[in-house]
């Protein structure tokens, strides 16, 4: 009797009151759902193409545009998502709107779906893309490194910090060669430990042009490591570059 009257009482307070606050997407009232609303659930946008050498997520079937500018320096990429309506907006909910408890359930499902696709490989470890300083301190965490703490859990491997940063200016605007020339003069290797023929899980919450991953992956490369997964949340879609042009 005192459980159904407790149960029937949470019906009523979660009717009154909603428990999830707003949609992570469009931020509407959530009575029922935890992080999206239904609708935002049905219209997550799944990837659908994938560069048959790198992993980039590309418009149509073929080889992306990094692999033939030199930009994709890892061995495989793999997302949950392409960054548009409504990733796009958890992504910056995530990172901007002080809401980290959405790298936990983005983390989370990001090592679900990557335990799946790797089940095959041993990974030795999972490093993330380092946060400026300046950023860092203005927002309180890195996201990258929270959603990597995630995957590191569902996968059951150590996370390490191997890639440090020093302040430069933002990335925003720079074109993809700029921005690889950038991001690879502020990254340095900052692991004292050796990480030779280790195969490691490269974390970041999105890939745009894939700079940023490049550069990254690049001083790992030089340290000897001998295969990197660049995993994000999501990316943006990269132009194909048809066969006969390769
Ligand atoms: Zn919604
Ligand atoms: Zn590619």
């Amino acid at each position: 009797m005192k459980n159904n009257f407790s149960g029937l009482k949470e019906q009523l307070l979660s009717a009154i009151f909603p428990k999830g606050g707003s949609c992570a997407g469009c931020g509407r009232i959530l009575f029922h759902e935890d992080i999206l609303c239904d609708k935002c659930s049905n219209d997550l946008p799944e990837a659908e193409f994938f560069c048959e050498r790198c992993g980039r997520l590309i418009r149509e079937k073929g080889v992306c545009a990094g692999c033939v500018d030199g930009i994709s320096k890892w061995d495989m990429a793999y997302c949950l998502y392409e960054y548009s309506f409504p990733a796009d907006e958890m992504i910056i909910n995530m990172k901007y709107h002080s809401k980290p408890y959405l790298s936990e359930y983005l983390g989370r499902k990001l090592g679900e779906m990557l335990k799946k696709k790797v089940k095959e490989k041993e990974f030795d470890v999972i490093t993330f893309i380092p946060s400026a300083a300046e950023r860092l301190s203005e927002r309180g965490y890195n996201q990258a490194e929270l959603l990597a703490e995630e995957v590191g859990k569902v996968m059951n491997i150590p996370v390490r910090t191997l890639i440090g940063t020093e302040d430069t200016p933002h990335q925003v605007g720079l074109a993809a060669a700029e921005r690889y020339k950038n991001a690879r003069d502020r990254f340095s290797f900052v692991e004292s430990g050796d990480i030779s023929k280790m195969k490691i899980i490269l974390i970041d919450d999105v890939m745009t042009t894939g700079a940023t991953m490049a550069a990254a992956s690049e001083v790992l490369r030089e340290n000897g490591c001998e295969y990197i997964l660049a995993a994000t949340v999501a990316q943006t879609l990269s132009e194909v570059v048809k066969e006969g042009d390769v």
